[in-house]
């Protein structure tokens, strides 16, 4: 178990297999998914990451918690972050992506599994999203702005993906040298740790 000491909190990173793999679907919620739930939302919020996936913190399965500040939403809000923006930070399990705009956007992503890998990724600029909270409450609307994006980047997660699957090689080559640093560290050490103040 990844959490006995409460202040080590730890994000596994590219070159630790628990990324690549294709993450389980939650069945019925127990005391356990919760302990994680409310780790997850400590982690993201230690590492001031705006998303992260289960698989991130070592657990191979389909929870996502979200940590979108509200000054996020988009100029003409779309229904999800008027509903969603507010309610942050929550957890989602078995999240789905039902459909996608056929428009796309281009905009910088990160990940805290590649920390210092900062490069643009073509997305849907919308998805229908569905999900279930923790509590068992059931979401679903159209999700656009940086909420449509983190949704698509997080639920890659849960299938073994990671953004820099999706950039252009030529992109990528440009950050090259620090994926390659990511790929060997992650391999050795699987994870990185912060110090929470
Ligand atoms: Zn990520």
């Amino acid at each position: 178990m990844l959490f006995r000491n409460k202040k080590r909190y730890v994000v596994h990173t590219m070159g630790d297999p628990v990324l690549r793999a294709v993450a389980q679907p939650v069945g019925a919620v127990t005391p356990e998914h919760r302990q994680l739930a409310e780790k997850m939302i400590e982690v993201v919020q230690a590492f001031e990451g705006v998303g992260l996936a289960a698989p991130q913190v070592g657990e191979s399965i389909r929870m996502v918690a979200f940590n979108l500040p509200l000054e996020s939403m988009s100029d003409v809000p779309s229904v999800g972050e008027e509903k969603l923006l507010p309610k942050m930070p929550f957890v989602v399990i078995n999240p789905e992506i039902i459909s996608v705009s056929p428009d796309t956007e281009m905009r910088d992503e990160g990940c805290l599994s590649l920390p210092d890998v900062w490069v643009p990724v073509e997305r849907p600029a919308r998805v229908f999203f569905r999900a279930a909270t923790i509590d068992g409450e059931l979401i679903e609307c159209e999700c656009g702005g940086l909420l449509g994006r983190c949704i698509q980047h997080e639920l890659d997660h849960l299938d073994g993906k990671l953004f820099v699957d999706r950039v252009e090689p030529a992109e990528l080559a440009k950050v090259e040298r620090e994926m390659r640093q990511m790929q060997r560290y992650g391999e050795k050490h699987h994870f990185h740790r912060i110090k929470v103040k």
